[in-house]
């Protein structure tokens, strides 16, 4: 088997990359590291059956030989990323996934699109199933992350009906772990680090807006069933725990058994104000849940952290 992962070199794709090598796949991975890094498949450099590519599939994507699935990954992913790169989130988004699709059906291979919980927008039902078709500010700044999906899978749909092409979906909620860019401006690293470092954990608005964490094995476990899958239509993958951003800040205090200061900022433009997955159709097409709570996935991505925020800080 032949895979090929776009963003490969990104949080999401470099723990794909790991997965589909170590389920025996030769593994192409296309990156042009905008947000991506080098480092994060350094590691696989050195065996047999992996290729790095350092190319923009926004202006093109090809491949010699077979390929039996293609996973589309590239994209700036985190508020941060997508608000400084606007234009590039919106072409990877559009002729990027143009491109994946095209050569999906050149090669008759599978494809995965990486879509995500943003398609809901500021959701006004709640827990979001796949049938809810979202409330999205189309012209507001984070429109560039969130309709450049839509308009993603409505692309993949299109390569679905017209030219029978393997598509599928997968919508995927806050997801974190290891190898997620300290500076990145998610909460989850920015938080954690903040807590390292012993400085204010930064809580946007009132912190009393909600996000559902999956730890990073549980949604490639999930990911993986799904391409496996014959199922066309979108699938949430996440973890249904909710959390308000306070209680989160609160538990990474614990598990770090540190305490710091709040600050609060002002609550950036259309941040939604609640978000958790429905994941039945997860559960019973795929069989699927998650099984690493908040908590333990936070221990297990605390030495990662730890190790980053060292390498970042001067010597005393
Ligand atoms: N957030 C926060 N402080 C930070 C970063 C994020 O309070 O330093 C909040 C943000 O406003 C949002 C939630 O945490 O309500 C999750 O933000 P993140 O950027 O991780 O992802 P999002 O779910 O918004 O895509």
């Amino acid at each position: 088997m032949r895979t090929l992962i776009t963003g490969g070199a990104g949080f999401l794709g470099s723990h794909l990359c790991e997965r589909f090598l170590r389920d025996g796949h030769d593994v192409v991975c296309v990156d042009n590291l905008l947000t991506g890094k080098r480092d994060n498949v350094r590691h696989l450099e050195a065996q047999g059956g992996f290729r790095f590519v350092n190319s923009d599939v926004s202006v093109s994507l090809s491949c010699d030989g077979p390929l039996d699935n293609v996973l589309h990954f590239a994209c700036p992913a985190s508020p941060f990323d997508y608000l400084k790169y606007p234009i590039e989130t919106l072409k990877v988004e559009a002729m990027g996934t143009h491109n994946a699709l095209e050569l999906a059906r050149e090669k008759e291979a599978r494809i995965l699109l990486a879509s995500t919980s943003e398609v809901y927008g500021d959701p006004l039902v709640h827990p979001q199933t796949e049938s809810y078709w979202g409330n999205v500010n189309p012209i507001g700044p984070r429109s560039v992350y969130d309709e450049g999906k839509r308009y993603a899978e409505a692309m993949t749909m299109a390569y679905h009906r017209t030219f029978g092409v393997e598509t599928r979906i997968v919508r995927i909620f806050n997801t974190y772990g290891p190898r997620m860019r300290l500076a990145d401006g998610r909460v989850v690293p920015a938080f954690v680090s903040q807590v390292l470092r012993g400085e204010p954990l930064t809580v946007f608005g009132d912190g009393e807006q909600t996000r559902s964490f999956c730890f990073v094995s549980d949604l490639v476990e999930g990911m993986v069933r799904l391409l496996q899958s014959d199922h066309h239509h979108p699938v949430n993958i996440g973890n249904p725990g909710e959390f308000t951003i306070m209680e989160f800040a609160v538990l990474v205090q614990e598990v770090l058994e540190k305490e710091v200061e709040i600050k609060h900022l002002p609550l950036p433009e259309d941040d939604p104000k609640v978000r958790r997955p429905d994941i039945t159709r997860a559960r019973e097409l795929l069989g699927w849940e998650p099984r690493v709570s908040l908590e333990e996935g936070l221990r297990l991505s605390v030495d990662f952290f730890r190790e980053e925020v060292g390498r970042q800080s001067p010597p005393d």
